[in-house]
């Protein structure tokens, strides 16, 4: 062996989300019968016209590169979504689009840390939120969130640490994994400590159309309808709501010399998001918005259940989630116990003999920082969810 891999390669840790995802593929593949549970993505066919756009973009040409920072067209169109949806007003020059919000997010967070700065990241928090921070060479400052309080942050939490690296802040409500929904008061009092102590606060607002109980609200229109005038990075994406996983279309909104720095950073990695994917985002936003609140409708249906079916597993408790598609019961019955010889000792182990003895894939809560936890998508058929829950039942009931 000739070759060294980077030190970032070691110090970052892989997707698992998408570790799950690969690893349900690859058994499929093999003509196993895979029940997937775990990746957050619609089980519906993109809209009929939003994949219409796209054919037409095709046949008319649309096939070249675009601006890097993202066709004017189509950031004219977030705009106006931003405006009529959201309740902010922003420029195209505020906008960046990226392939999918992950890269907006991870833009963001190489165009602002260097090492020695640190970043508050929330447990349970989405597992690329820290990675992104390593890859940017700064560390994740972990601060716990109430599970009683919709996740809301544990601000005692924060008063304990060292506040002074800390450069950055990454939120996500709804949330991925819990679906928890802060309230105003909690957005409203991170953006004043933001404030006060020049925090970037970089709010992931990838489920805003996901949302069954409770209210979301843009952190952005908070911070400018209370005039506290922190740094706000709001990130997009139309994979969640338009079944658009596939496409790798997001974006980012936020003040001009910060996107332009992510679209410095973009233009010497990807150039720009496929030119395609825009022409079918500006359909997306711009069209019939009924299709949202169709999938939405039946995301609920789907939570109703999969939560009910949860809580009748022993030594389960499933709280009910505010948004996102995703619930996040409590295993921790199952810690320490024994099956096939072996000690069950974290979730990874317990996903994995779930995994491996009934063919149904989860995420292991501890991959988002929430020990004694699984995540599980009900971004699947009604039919699936039972189906797969049932497996799960089976192979809990071999737990001793
Ligand atoms: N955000 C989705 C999930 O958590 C997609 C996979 C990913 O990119 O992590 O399942």
């Amino acid at each position: 062996m000739n070759y060294e891999l980077a030190d970032r390669v070691h110090k970052v840790l892989p997707s698992f989300t998408l570790q799950m995802v690969n690893r349900a593929a690859e058994m499929r593949s093999q003509g196993v019968n895979v029940i997937n549970l775990s990746v957050g993505e619609p089980d519906f066919n993109t809209p009929d016209h939003i994949r219409r756009a796209a054919k037409e973009a095709m046949d008319n040409g649309f096939t070249k590169y675009t601006s890097g920072q993202g066709m004017l067209e189509f950031r004219e169109a977030i705009c106006n979504k931003l405006k009529q949806e959201n309740g902010i007003e922003y420029m195209p020059d505020n906008i960046l689009v990226s392939n999918g919000e992950k890269q907006s997010l991870y833009n963001v967070c190489q165009a602002l840390f260097d090492a020695d700065d640190k970043v508050v990241v929330f447990a349970p928090y989405w597992v690329s939120f820290p990675e992104f921070v390593r890859l940017s060479n700064a560390e994740p400052l972990i601060i716990n969130t109430l599970s009683n309080k919709n996740y809301e942050p544990d601000f005692k939490d924060l008063a304990l640490k060292d506040s002074s690296q800390i450069k950055g802040v990454i939120m996500n409500s709804p949330s991925n994994p819990t679906g928890g929904i802060w309230g105003e008061e909690s957005i409203i009092r991170l953006l004043r400590l933001a404030k006060e102590r020049d925090w970037v606060v970089i709010s992931d607002e990838c489920y805003e159309r996901l949302v069954y109980d409770g209210h979301f609200i843009s952190t952005e229109k908070l911070n400018r309808d209370h005039n506290i005038g922190a740094s706000v990075i709001t990130c997009i994406s139309l994979s969640k709501t338009y079944s658009m996983t596939g496409w790798r279309i997001g974006y980012a909104a936020g003040p001009i010399p910060i996107i332009k720095a992510m679209s410095k950073i973009q233009g010497q990695s990807t150039s720009c998001a496929n030119s395609i994917g825009q022409m079918a985002g500006i359909a997306a936003l711009s069209g019939d918005q009924s299709c949202v609140i169709e999938m939405r409708d039946e995301f609920l249906k789907r939570r109703n259940m999969m939560v009910r079916l949860l809580n009748e597993l022993p030594g389960v408790n499933c709280t009910m989630p505010g948004g996102a598609f995703y619930t996040f019961p409590d295993f921790s019955a199952y810690i320490d116990r024994t099956v096939n010889n072996e000690i069950l000792k974290d979730t990874f182990s317990i996903s994995e003999y779930i995994l491996n003895n009934t063919q149904v894939a989860t995420v292991p809560g501890d991959g988002f920082g929430a020990p004694g936890h699984i995540r599980f998508s009900y971004a699947t058929s009604m039919e699936i969810i039972k189906k797969g829950i049932a497996r799960v039942k089976m192979a809990l009931s071999h737990i001793i």
